[in-house]
């Protein structure tokens, strides 16, 4: 038995360019995020008298987002938690953490993103103040006042309440104090539901394409969230299979109908039947962990197994038959 086997690496995200590895996390940029720098220089064009400052707009907002990520990732690490990877994509950025499952600790990782924020707040409208007295209306008083501006709309942006959105993680861990791990996930994926929706009415009021994708992305991710909320309290009460554990947290997986199947939408025990679906047999490559959210094959869960896991881990997550 080697129940104390180091997890497995996380996978690093798809489609992404590793550009750097600061602090042992690995920074990542999406292709898509090149497009969108494209197509954010062209639209400020008018705002500077040249290509450079477009460009020094562009690189302070991923410098703002990378700062804010950053945040999180070593809050994460300060309370014994996982942050291996930040990925930059074009709906802003992403720490990949795993903090550990508890309120204080996932409330003081999801807080740490805006708090660089605020502490920014000062030093960029300082910085904007001083140069736009000393050479008003130039290029650097601009794009001082631009940077100034950005960071506070990642801030404002980022403390809505709407999951997966940092205001929506950390209403989930204040809940959680109360409630519990799962009926505080069950409230904020609710919440983020409803906000969704309003971003959603916002965007297309607006008709901005960019609040459309964020409003879709969160309407997706609180669904999900939700579900994985129901599961983890069904799973919470029913009996455990005491053969297998998870390679990530440990926790021995339920015995029950309690994976939903992205196959049908039903629900079926992975760990039957080879974890195919018996409802309309869809197998699934990596099966996720009800407590903690890590996918590994089913085979990575047997106890025995468990020295194995960082040899099986299927890289791409869940994957379909
Ligand atoms: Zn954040
Ligand atoms: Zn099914
Ligand atoms: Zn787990």
């Amino acid at each position: 038995m080697t129940d104390t086997a180091a997890p497995p690496p996380m996978p690093p995200p798809r489609g992404a360019l590793h550009v750097a590895r600061v602090f042992g996390i690995n920074v990542h940029v999406h292709w898509a995020w090149l497009l969108v720098a494209v197509l954010m220089v062209q639209a400020r064009a008018a705002a500077y008298s040249g290509l450079f400052w477009n460009i020094s707009e562009y690189v302070a907002l991923f410098g703002i987002v990378l700062l804010h990520e950053f945040g999180h990732a070593l809050a994460c690490r300060s309370v014994g938690g996982r942050a291996e990877h930040i990925l930059l994509w074009p709906l802003g950025g992403v720490a990949y953490v795993r903090p550990p499952q508890r309120p204080g600790a996932t409330l003081w990782v999801s807080a740490a993103g805006p708090l660089v924020n605020v502490v920014l707040v000062p030093l960029t409208v300082i910085a904007w103040a001083a140069v736009s007295n000393a050479v008003p209306g130039s290029d650097l008083a601009e794009l001082t006042s631009s940077i100034a501006v950005i960071n506070v709309i990642v801030l404002i942006f980022n403390v809505l309440p709407v999951y997966p959105l940092d205001g929506g993680q950390i209403l989930r861990s204040v809940l959680w104090f109360f409630v519990g791990p799962h009926q505080s996930l069950t409230v904020a994926t609710i919440v983020g539901l409803v906000g969704a929706g309003g971003f959603l009415l916002l965007a297309f009021y607006i008709s901005d394409w960019w609040l459309v994708l964020i409003a879709v992305f969160s309407l997706m991710s609180s669904w999900r969230g939700l579900r994985v909320a129901r599961a983890r309290a069904r799973a919470a009460r029913v009996a455990r299979r005491v053969t297998h554990r998870c390679p990530e947290c440990g926790e021995p997986p339920p015995l029950g109908s309690c994976w939903p199947c992205p196959g049908c939408h039903g629900s079926y025990d992975a760990f039957e039947n080879v974890a195919t679906c018996p409802h309309c047999d869809h197998t699934a490559g990596a099966v996720p962990c009800v407590f903690c959210g890590s996918a590994f094959p089913a085979p990575a869960y047997f106890t025995y197994e468990v020295a194995d896991a960082a040899d099986k881990r299927d890289p791409g997550g869940f994957r379909a038959p």
